[in-house]
């Protein structure tokens, strides 16, 4: 029988530096940094890879293979993830459950080691390997891979260690006669993650976050994302995690969370992903909540329709740079991507032919060369989304395309830089997510500032991400005020994108998700079963009470 060892779950005087963020590197053409990564690049692309499940520290045999390419160049391809059936994922569980007991009773510092380990390898040892894997797998550039691959997850690693230390330390008093003790276990059982293709670092996250509380983790990243996933699994092995406590399954969601969903032990989930799978997950975990032996805590961070708010005072060149920087980076494949903005026609008139001759100057191609600003869409389902939706607009009155608007699918998924312009306030493209290269823009009379706010406000189903562009000190305040439910994440005369690990924790509400911050101890705490302990050093002897005059 093992002893209750409080330095598990507990305060102890143990002190993480404060951790600072990793700085990111420039790959300048010929720079040091740039000649090692292209050198990786060609490493991973002439290898065909295998990409198993990772069970118990067991690397599975591959079972009817599927191909993972690289999507700017669909013919090449990088490796092949093994389909899933429901027992792999029984496998998983049971590893995970097995893990559990040393892995939660683990003093906390130890686990907290093993991420900060990690965050050094992924800064140094692996940084290039998981920067061209992120690049190939999922089409980013060198800093859209630097930024994510490399110095978001070592960010969110190196935080998060911090963050736990903040709340093992958080203990309640105690006064003379009595010892109290606020003991932050982890949740009773696995913790599934279900991570999305777009971000390496949300994969690193909820993976490891579940973990550093005393979980053990089923983890279920992206097959879109499978290479890099490889690659952050090694990472984990080599930084120390034991066998069981993070198991890798790789294949169809709705096959894992199936199965994983109907397990008495379900005890957490952490998702990042669309709105619409997220809800399914929500339904299923709902009508299987009599199984279960805890009520599961639900974590989702889903979709966005991130609005651009421009007031008649704003600096033009500054809204320029970020609808160009915020709506087709990656694509337009980031949740808090720019995808509606709404701009006083004073400013448009200056603005518009600006932002069309910069539009015509991105180069969309190979993602490894240095010229390139933008890279491919996902996969053919997301070109075919796309090319339906800019048909819809081409086919809807109201609607004018003023540059891109083309598809081209020969070889690799790639969609231009596309500007619609929506006459009415309730386009469909000014309200649906469509996750990509697409900017909605919506002239509103200079006048008519107060009105276009509400419907900023009101027009979508989502709440992640906004920006406010004004100089007018008392226009940037009533924006923040109507505007306060409208984004988890608002920025002021900055773009939407780009949130930083330890300075803004990212997360939005309504249809947009749980809005529990990534890259906050808020998050963290949701993988927390807390249990309070008090210790009386004087108990009474007697049981009647001085009121009953004995
Ligand atoms: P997705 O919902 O298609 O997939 C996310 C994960 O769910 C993947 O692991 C996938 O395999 C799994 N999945 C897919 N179908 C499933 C099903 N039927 N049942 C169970 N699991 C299933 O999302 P994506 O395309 O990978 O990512 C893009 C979406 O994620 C966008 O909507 C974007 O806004 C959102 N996102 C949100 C945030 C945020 O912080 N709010 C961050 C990144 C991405």
């Amino acid at each position: 029988m093992s002893a209750f060892r409080p330095s598990a779950t507990v305060a102890a005087a143990v002190a993480i530096t404060e951790p600072v963020n990793e700085p990111v590197k420039e790959y300048r053409p010929g720079s040091p940094e740039a000649v090692s990564l292209q050198a990786e690049i060609v490493r991973v692309g002439n290898q065909v890879r295998e990409l198993p499940h990772v069970i118990n520290g067991e690397r599975l045999p591959l079972v009817d293979p599927v191909a993972v390419s690289a999507p700017h160049d669909h013919a090449h391809v990088l490796g092949h993830y093994s389909a899933v059936d429901g027992a792999v994922v029984d496998a998983a569980i049971e590893a995970a459950l097995a893990a559990r007991a040393d892995w939660s009773r683990t003093p906390w510092w130890d686990r907290a080691a093993v991420l900060l380990r990690a965050a050094e390898l992924v800064s140094g040892k692996y940084r290039d390997e998981l920067n061209a894997t992120t690049m190939l797998g999922q089409s980013k550039t060198f800093h859209q891979a630097e930024i994510d691959a490399a110095c978001e997850t070592a960010d969110f690693l190196r935080f998060n260690a911090s963050f736990a230390a903040q709340i093992y330390a958080t203990q309640p008093p105690s006064p003379a006669g009595e010892f109290n003790l606020l003991d932050h276990k982890g949740l009773e059982g696995f913790v599934l993650s279900v991570t999305p293709f777009n971000f390496t670092a949300i994969g690193a996250n909820l993976s490891t976050m579940p973990a550093l509380m005393g979980n053990t983790v089923v983890w279920k990243p992206s097959e879109k994302a499978a290479l890099s996933s490889q690659v952050l699994m090694t990472v984990f092995e080599e930084a120390g995690f034991p066998p069981g406590v993070i198991n890798l399954v790789h294949g169809d969601g709705a096959t894992v969370t199936d199965r994983a969903l109907q397990h008495e032990w379900f005890a957490g989930m952490a998702f990042t992903g669309s709105t619409a799978i997220f809800r399914q997950l929500w339904k299923k975990t709902a009508a299987n909540i009599e199984r279960y032996r805890s009520y599961p805590r639900i974590v989702g961070e889903t979709g966005g329709k991130n609005a651009v708010v421009v007031h008649p005072s704003a600096d033009v060149d500054a809204v320029l740079v970020a609808l160009l920087r915020g709506a087709f980076e990656f694509q337009g494949q980031k949740c808090s991507a720019a995808s509606r903005a709404y701009i006083p026609r004073s400013v448009w008139a200056v603005l518009e032919p600006r932002l069309v001759e910069a539009l015509e100057q991105i180069t969309v191609g190979d993602p490894t060369e240095h010229e390139t600003f933008m890279g491919a869409v996902i996969d053919q389902a997301a070109a075919n989304r796309l090319g339906a939706a800019i048909d819809q607009a081409k086919n809807t009155p109201g609607h004018t395309i003023i540059t891109g608007g083309t598809v081209d699918t020969e070889k690799g998924w790639f969609v231009q830089p596309t500007v619609i312009i929506a006459e009415a306030p309730d386009s469909f493209v000014l309200q649906k997510e469509l996750f990509g290269p697409l900017l909605a823009v919506h002239v509103y009379d200079d006048a008519t500032w107060d009105d276009t706010l509400k419907v900023v406000d009101g027009t979508s189903e989502y709440a992640l991400t906004c920006s406010i562009f004004a100089t007018d000190r008392t226009a940037i305040g009533q924006a923040l005020d109507v505007l306060r439910d409208t984004a988890g994440m608002t920025y002021v005369n900055d773009k939407p994108t780009g949130a930083l690990i330890g300075r803004q924790s990212f997360g939005g509400g309504r249809g947009s998700g749980t809005n529990d911050k990534a890259g906050s101890p808020l998050l963290l705490q949701r993988f927390v079963n807390a249990r309070y302990v008090k210790e009386n050093f004087n108990p009474p002897h007697h049981w009647t009470y001085p009121y009953m005059g004995q």
